[in-house]
């Protein structure tokens, strides 16, 4: 009986306590500012431009090998290199942002979108026009190559300047 009674005590309880799950999709948790999410964007410059310039250091750097990049022959019309064809295939990527890290013209992006899901394995594979499309659609990390790099700089020492003894 004293059992009966002690759960009756601990489900009342639990009954009135504040709750902690919200009713996802209706109500949505606030978005950390450095949240990353599982989809890229390859963003344009201010002309239009691919900012890629098809260097290949994200596919170098990926532990996953899951980034190819295909320099195209011919430059573009601002004279640089840029890809013909980027893939990267988001079933293996670890979300370990290297790939932006180590870009050195911020192009390659994050996106900020915690709900995206695929449905397909079509989907999971992504392409330039893909990625270029998501960019123009979606709202990118506030993470860039050259961002993390800065955040990671260590500080730089003063110079002590010494005075001459006369
Ligand atoms: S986040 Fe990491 S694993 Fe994913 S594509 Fe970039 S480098 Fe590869
Ligand atoms: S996304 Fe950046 S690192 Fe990757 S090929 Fe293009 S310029 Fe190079």
């Amino acid at each position: 009986m004293l059992k009966i009674l002690n759960v009756l005590k601990i489900t009342i309880k639990n009954f009135f306590r504040e709750t902690f799950t919200i009713m996802y999709p209706d109500k949505k948790k606030e978005i950390p500012q450095r949240y990353r999410g599982p989809l890229f964007a390859l963003p344009l410059d201010e002309d239009g431009e691919l900012k890629c310039i098809a260097c290949r250091l994200c596919e170098q750097i990926c532990p996953s090998e899951i980034i190819t990049v295909v320099p195209a022959k011919e430059k573009s019309k601002k004279g640089k290199t840029y890809p013909e064809k980027f893939t990267l295939e988001l079933h293996a990527c670890l979300a370990c942002e290297l790939c932006v890290q180590v870009c050195p013209t911020d192009a390659i992006v994050m996106l900020k979108i915690p709900g995206w899901a695929a449905l397909s394995h079509e989907e999971m594979f992504l392409t330039l026009p893909k990625m270029v499309e998501y960019g123009k659609k979606y709202e990118s990390s506030i993470s860039t190559g050259s961002a993390l790099r800065n955040m990671q700089t260590p500080p730089r020492r003063e110079k002590i300047s010494v005075k001459k003894e006369e």
